[in-house]
């Protein structure tokens, strides 16, 4: 709450240069005369993925802001899973999130039973594949996943959804932290440099590809991309509707000619049911109308095409403003 609060305050000061920033949280009277409507859209560290895709996603909205009014901000967050929280507290309007942790979130379900079921997450579409993706230094002799026993590893920041799903796959292994000699919890930002400074062996992240943080980390030092497969894996995949095998294409990064096996999830962007149908829908036609530019604004974005976002990855219901807009154009 502080941090946003923050943010606003500097935007309106004229301190932070943004075309983005928004100095009210709530509605007012632009200079078209339209009614003003500020949403913010939760994403992940800057140098992942899904950072570029709230950015994408905002500059096609604000494209338009004149003539429908909404004005969408992106926050950097620790995220998947304080993307959720934060929807459900009503701190953030949408957000970023894997589709394991939306699948959890609305059943309330594993790291979310605590919370019970979160009814009012609302589906909008779903973007981009994100492997499970692990980084070794070369001389820590880590050929797969089970190699990491005993290693320093950075399991990721508890609000990710990185953590969480690595998580899962201990739990299946039947390891807990202890299996490390050191479980670190840098963001994602932090991590690539942690590697390379020799502070850990290994780092984990769920991220599209290519990306920042796993370019950095594979250029700035010798570095490799860690299969992970066996049958801890396919147990998870085959348990588990949101999570199916992946690769990591070889050639992709320097130090990993040749495709990297893995498991992975989707990418999907969600609101609260309390967010208003005709925000949503001007949000979702913002992006689908014009979708030739809004693939081109990211690499991992390449393969995407609009049944796609439709139909691949959500289980919480479509949001009703998603809908109206799909039924519109044929797309359910
Ligand atoms: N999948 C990661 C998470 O949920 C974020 C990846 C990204 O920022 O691109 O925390």
């Amino acid at each position: 709450m502080k941090r946003k609060f923050l943010f606003a305050a500097l935007a309106c000061a004229g301190l932070a240069a943004t075309s983005l920033s928004a100095c009210d949280g709530g509605s007012g009277t632009g200079t078209s005369g339209a009614k003003q409507k500020f949403v913010t859209i939760g994403t992940g560290g800057v140098t992942g993925v899904y950072y570029p895709t709230g950015g994408a996603i905002c500059r096609l909205v604000n494209k338009a802001r004149d003539k429908h009014g909404v004005r969408c901000t992106v926050e950097s967050t620790g995220g998947s899973v304080y993307n959720i929280n934060a929807i459900r507290s009503g701190e953030l309007d949408m957000g970023i999130v894997q589709s394991d942790w939306q699948f959890h979130a609305y059943k309330g379900t594993s790291k979310f039973s605590g919370a019970g079921p979160y009814n009012d997450l609302r589906a909008v579409f779903s973007v981009h594949p994100e492997a499970f993706t692990v980084v070794a230094r070369r001389d820590a002799n880590i050929a797969t996943f089970a190699d990491l026993k005993g290693k320093r590893v950075n399991i990721g920041d508890p609000g990710s959804g990185q953590r969480a799903t690595m998580g899962e796959l201990m739990k299946v292994m039947g390891w807990t932290n202890k299996e490390f000699s050191l479980a670190s919890e840098l963001k994602p930002a932090e991590q690539a440099q942690a590697l390379c400074d020799n502070k850990v062996d290994a780092i984990v992240y769920v991220v599209g590809h290519p990306n920042g943080s796993i370019q950095e980390a594979t250029t700035a030092c010798d570095t490799v991309v860690v299969a992970v497969a066996g049958d801890a894996v396919d147990k998870l995949v085959q348990a588990n509707p949101y999570y199916a095998k992946a690769v990591i294409p070889g050639g992709m990064y320097k130090g990993s000619p040749k495709d990297v096996p893995t498991f992975g999830v989707k990418a999907t962007f969600v609101a609260s049911n309390r967010t208003d149908a005709e925000t949503i829908y001007q949000v979702v036609k913002a992006v689908f109308d014009n979708f030739a530019d809004f693939k081109a604004l990211h690499p991992a974005f390449a393969h995407l095409t609009p049944k796609s976002l439709v139909q691949e990855g959500n289980s919480a219901p479509l949001h009703e403003g998603a809908q109206r807009y799909f039924k519109e154009k044929g797309l359910m």
